[in-house]
């Protein structure tokens, strides 16, 4: 019964069945029980009215509806209603389906149920449920009544919360007889010792709950069975990864390596990205391929770490590739390796969209005879026509742009075995959305910066300060140093139009006037710009020519210039935290005091007041993801959303974060015991995830 179509449920028929399967998903009675309330009415409690305030969440009342009163003309036309307890008297007020409530019985005993407001400098409720308490003893009704999800559109067929739960009711009616032929997807031994209810149980229990304490037990098991089923399958595939993909053995430190520890290297390692270096050469060395996450705050050093170990492949006589989300990012990367590999005598290659015709020929051809050790573009790597000798090593910077189709992609590019592969984040994730999304990848953390970083001074001001602002710029360069200044783009369909360049320009003048030449030079950048002249922008900054550089987001990732000692964010409140975050990592790389200044107008959403305060408060990266995930939910995070891991109905990776780790640990247990899930005790979890491999198509790659 539970994959059955829901059209033939009674009360459901063809036309709420098509608009179930069209807004929601829902096709068969087991997905209809997986469509969740997500919060629940309170009605075994009753209030009175004399503690009743507008702050009050919902209320529900036990009193005898004195009077119904019609006030006012045509449109302003509203109800009023007198309710009256033992303690006082209450206002119920309708502008809505003002037949209905003449239909009221004035004199009766109503239970009602509502938000109270503030109306008219009174406490009020607005459109509140009511029912005849000779009707609610009757219906026996006074229990948490779940409220369910809905569209416009699903209201449109009278699939209300209301409406939803009459058909959720005949689910569970038709159901109810052969609940013991539910599949259970937990093993009972694993269900005796989390002390969790069965899988009937818990569906019964979260639409249906008798009390909280049932409803949260059902919460419960549904939670960790939805956590504990994403990594059991993340762990299994990293498992079989491991021991059935063979990967390379790069156990040579050769040439390359060593020249470029003796006479490259500027700086001494920070004992983190030693660590990391350590973690993927013992990796590389087992003859298994490689899958990691390398994680680490911008500026933490990660493309020196990344390099280095290329440096390791070349050395074992292999090709290695770097591949960053954009144009921009990859001819930086390109410019700065190309400097770090200086005198090493590499064969580096640059691949994006705008290498076109004969050059483009001329690299694949030399790619493909061998003659190629590195190279660095944009997606364009990952294209057909791109062709390795033998591709042994893959840097995908920026991960969170990609996604997991690109990262499959990137293994077939060696017909022989995957080349290894590392993913570099730009700006660090939170763990509990590593362990889910990335869950199949082992993970190595720089978690030091180099030394002399001193955390960045931020500060959050209205246009009204703005002379403040000038008055920072104008003592920093007169200690030599230089600024960013930065505008966002507006949408990204805008990126061709005029609005970004518009408020740059205006920015512009202003600067001008208030930075006048000789004395100041400004270097301007933006997308609509050629090429070759922005780059001579950037150059002329870059030397220390100009002193205040002005920019979209084109510099948003890669810059580096240690001189510059403030970041200027114009209207911040348009940008994400994430990219908040990569911004201000651009100064501050000097060993000086540095300055980042959030520029915004007075008028701020909650939402962005949060983001302001949160880059006023702290410069952690980790931190700051994570208040970018509660700002934002695990869904808006970047790359998450199309790589489809995180088809979570009820657990939310922030809120439950300890029932993740618990089915994170437990999975780990019984995968170690049981790699293959062949003991007959575990019959129902290879079952299950037998069943999502069908659904999800989630092979070896993911
Ligand atoms: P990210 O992790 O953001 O990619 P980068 O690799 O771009 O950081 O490094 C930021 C800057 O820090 C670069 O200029 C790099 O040369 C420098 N750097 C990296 N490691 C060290 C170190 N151990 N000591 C000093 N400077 C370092
Ligand atoms: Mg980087």
């Amino acid at each position: 019964m539970l994959n059955t179509s829901i059209e033939y449920l009674k009360g459901v028929g063809s036309a709420k069945a098509e608009v179930l399967k069209k807004e929601l998903g829902v096709f068969s009675c087991i997905q209809l029980l997986q469509h969740y309330p997500f919060r629940y009415v309170d009605k075994t409690k009753f209030h009175k009215i004399k503690d009743v305030k507008d702050e009050n969440d919902y209320v529900q009342i036990k009193g005898i509806l004195r009077r119904v009163d019609s006030i006012g003309e045509g449109r302003k036309r509203r109800m009023k209603g007198v309710f009256r307890d033992e303690t006082g008297m209450l206002e119920l007020t309708w502008f809505k389906g003002l037949s209905w409530v003449q239909n009221l019985q004035v004199g009766m005993e109503y239970i009602v149920y509502g938000k109270p407001t503030l109306f008219k400098g009174k406490v009020s409720l607005v459109h509140p449920d009511m029912v005849l308490f000779t009707e609610v003893k009757k219906a026996n009704a006074s229990t948490l009544e779940p409220v369910y999800p809905t569209t416009d559109k699903l209201r449109n067929k009278r699939l209300d919360s209301k409406g939803m739960l009459v058909i959720m009711k005949n689910v569970f009616i038709k159901l109810h007889p052969q609940r013991h032929l539910v599949p259970e997807s937990l093993p009972d031994y694993l269900l005796e010792k989390l002390r969790l209810p069965g899988r009937y149980a818990a569906w019964m229990g979260i639409h249906f709950p008798r009390d909280k304490q049932q409803r949260d037990l059902a919460q419960k098991r549904i939670k960790f069975e939805e956590f504990f089923f994403l990594q059991l399958r993340m762990l299994q595939t990293k498992h079989q990864k491991k021991i059935g993909i063979r990967g390379f053995i790069f156990n040579k430190i050769g040439h390359y390596f060593n020249t470029f520890y003796q006479n490259n290297l500027q700086f001494e390692l920070t004992n983190a990205q030693k660590r990391v270096i350590k973690e993927i050469r013992a990796d590389i060395a087992t003859g298994h391929q490689m899958n990691r996450l390398l994680q680490g705050d911008v500026g933490s050093g990660k493309t020196i770490v990344g390099f280095m170990c290329l440096l390791i492949a070349i050395d074992n006589g292999f090709q290695t590739a770097l591949m960053a989300p954009t144009e921009i990012l990859a001819q930086q990367h390109y410019v700065s390796i190309q400097e770090m590999a200086e005198g090493l005598g590499l064969n580096i290659g640059l691949l994006t969209g705008t290498v076109k015709g004969k050059r483009r020929k001329v690299l694949l051809e030399k790619l493909e005879a061998g003659e190629i050790d590195l190279l660095i573009g944009t997606h364009a790597l990952i294209e057909a026509p791109v062709v390795f000798k033998n591709l042994g090593f893959v840097i995908v910077d920026e991960q969170h742009r990609f996604g997991v189709v690109q990262r499959a992609k990137m293994w077939r590019k060696n017909p022989t075995n995957p080349p290894h592969i590392l993913v570099m984040t730009a700006t660090p994730i939170p763990r509990t959305l590593a362990m889910t999304a990335y869950g199949d990848l082992d993970v190595s953390v720089i978690d030091e910066m180099p030394p002399g970083r001193k955390p960045i001074n931020t500060y959050h001001k209205f246009e009204s300060q703005r002379l403040w602002t000038f008055g920072q710029m104008k003592r920093e360069i007169a200690k030599g140093h230089q600024v960013y200044i930065v505008y966002p783009l507006i949408e990204e369909s805008e990126y061709e139009g005029l609005s970004e360049v518009k408020d740059l320009m205006e920015g512009y003048a202003t600067i001008e006037r208030e930075f006048p030449k000789p004395q100041y030079q400004v270097s301007i950048v933006h997308g609509r710009q050629k090429p070759a002249a922005k780059k001579a922008e950037m150059d002329r900054f870059a030397r220390g020519e100009t002193q205040i550089l002005m920019a979209t987001t084109v510099i948003e990732v890669g810059v580096n210039v240690p001189n510059a000692s403030i970041m200027i964010i114009e209207n911040a409140e348009r940008f994400g935290l994430a990219q908040l975050h990569q911004l201000r990592g651009r100064v501050g790389r000097g060993g000086g005091d540095a300055y980042c200044i959030l520029m915004t107008g007075f008028k701020l959403s909650s939402d962005g007041r949060i983001r302001m305060q949160t880059m006023v408060e702290t410069t952690d990266g980790f931190k700051i993801s994570e208040a970018d995930l509660k700002l934002r939910g695990p869904g808006n995070i970047e790359g998450t959303q199309q790589s489809g891991v995180l088809n979570l109905k009820l657990a939310n990776i922030i809120q439950d974060a300890a029932i993740l780790r618990a089915a994170r640990g437990i999975a780990q247990e019984i995968l170690a015991e049981d790699p293959l899930l062949k003991a007959p005790k575990n019959a129902p979890l290879l079952r299950q995830v037998q069943l999502s491999q069908k659904k999800h198509g989630f092979g070896q790659i993911s």
